[in-house]
């Protein structure tokens, strides 16, 4: 099934010899471009790294910015950088556009959780119960209210929830958008890997590319998604936990453009959730697996198959959708499923912004802003502070 390219950096976008900057960004996901994006507004010069930018997690994700329906249990420290990064969004859509020229598909529109069967609404009882308790502002619905919102929606739904706060943007559109905007802030793109990262005397250097090109910086920020531990030279304390985490999604389009979902939604199935995306076009992106693969980007017939059958069990119309596209990413997993934002102790200049797993996106405003204020010698934002890479820093003295 066809997979479209991520966009290409345009011509004047290389960096065409340059040698020499203030930072240089390794990857270029949605993080690694909005936080290039970001700092090179603020007068830094930046490089980025990366043989194919924007390829990574970032053009295979479903583009939910999704701090109430993705909250789990045990991860309530998350919830609140979420929170305030979805706060972002607004004005973070509107600088970008105005700053790139091109539309992000932003849809401020809720989601929807709806529950099929009678042990489903149990479960949505319950992620009701907790999502209110937290203060999150969700509403409960019956089965009807759930059909009266989005037609479609399967008549077996017994009841559901909406999440008001719960937005999406098109992720494509994103990554297109961040490095058109990186380009004219003035960042530049090295197309290749970052082999090795050279420090001295507790201080960053210079950065080696695969063609063995040295890029001095005195700023580096490690943004390379899954693959962020495999830069050589980190020093061992700053070599980021990262992990891949696999997920599988398809991208189903309705040959007429006609509109089958106004908002996202999630379906409960016999205890499994599926989400259903609507883009504009008549497109649904539906997702997703998470598995334990390693740097598997393979895609199963298994996974295929259920995730059409639980969501043509939440919207049976589907069935008269093509399916375009299926594909497999790897989210960049951390120990605590939270990232690790700003600088790593011990070396000066180098900077870590990685492990956004099942939230990069959605995390990508709060992120951009967090780094792009350590950069410049600036206090992050209160809300960043928690995740630095710091926390994970085993102490020389327990070795
Ligand atoms: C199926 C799926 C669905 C998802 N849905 C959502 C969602 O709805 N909402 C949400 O918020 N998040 C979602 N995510 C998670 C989100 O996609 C990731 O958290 C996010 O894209 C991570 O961005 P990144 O820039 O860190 O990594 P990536 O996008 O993976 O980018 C890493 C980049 O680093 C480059 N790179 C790697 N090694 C090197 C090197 N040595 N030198 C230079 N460059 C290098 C790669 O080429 C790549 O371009 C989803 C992920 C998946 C897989």
């Amino acid at each position: 099934v066809h997979r479209p390219p991520a966009p290409p950096v345009a011509h004047g976008q290389e960096c065409d010899g340059r040698r020499s900057h203030d930072v240089v960004v390794v990857g270029g996901g949605v993080i690694g471009l909005a936080v290039a994006w970001k700092a090179a507004s603020r007068g830094l010069k930046v490089g980025v790294a990366d043989p194919h930018p924007g390829a990574g997690a970032s053009w295979v994700a479903a583009g939910m910015l999704a701090p109430v329906t993705e909250v789990h249990y045990g991860e309530e420290p998350l919830l609140a950088l979420n929170v305030a990064s979805a706060r972002l969004w607004p004005e973070f859509v509107a600088e970008l556009e105005r700053s790139s020229g091109r539309r992000v598909g932003y849809m401020p529109c809720g989601t929807l959780v709806a529950a099929l069967e009678p042990g489903d609404r149990a479960w949505a009882e319950q992620f009701f119960a907790f999502a209110a308790e937290l203060g999150l502002e969700v509403q409960w619905m019956s089965g009807r209210q759930v059909r009266q919102a989005e037609p479609n929606i399967s008549p077996r739904v017994c009841a559901g929830m909406f999440a008001s706060g719960d937005h999406q943007v098109d992720n494509r559109l994103l990554v297109a958008a961040l490095i058109e905007a990186a380009g004219k802030a003035g960042c530049c793109f090295h197309r290749e890997r970052a082999d090795w990262l050279d420090t001295a005397g507790g201080k960053v250097e210079s950065v080696r590319l695969s063609s063995g090109a040295l890029l001095a910086s005195t700023s580096v920020v490690v943004a390379s998604g899954a693959w962020s531990a495999d830069i050589g030279g980190l020093p061992e304390a700053c070599i980021p936990p990262v992990r891949p985490v696999k997920g599988q999604i398809l991208r189903l389009r309705c040959p007429d453009g006609r509109q089958l979902l106004a908002r996202c939604v999630r379906g409960v199935v016999n205890g499994t959730t599926v989400y259903l995306v609507p883009r504009s076009g008549g497109s649904v992106v539906v997702g997703s697996t998470v598995e334990e693969k390693g740097f598997d980007s393979s895609v199963t017939t298994g996974a295929v198959y259920e995730m059409l059958r639980d969501a043509h069990r939440v919207v049976p119309g589907i069935a008269e959708l093509e399916l375009s596209e299926a594909v497999a990413g790897l989210r960049p997993g951390s120990p605590d499923n939270a990232p690790m934002l700003g600088p790593c102790p011990g070396v000066e200049g180098l900077l870590v912004a990685t492990g956004h797993y099942r939230n990069g996106v959605l995390l990508t405003p709060m992120t951009a802003q967090a780094l792009a204020a350590a950069l410049c010698g600036e206090a992050m934002p209160s809300d960043a502070l928690p995740f630095s890479p710091a926390r994970f820093q085993v102490p020389s003295w327990s070795r």
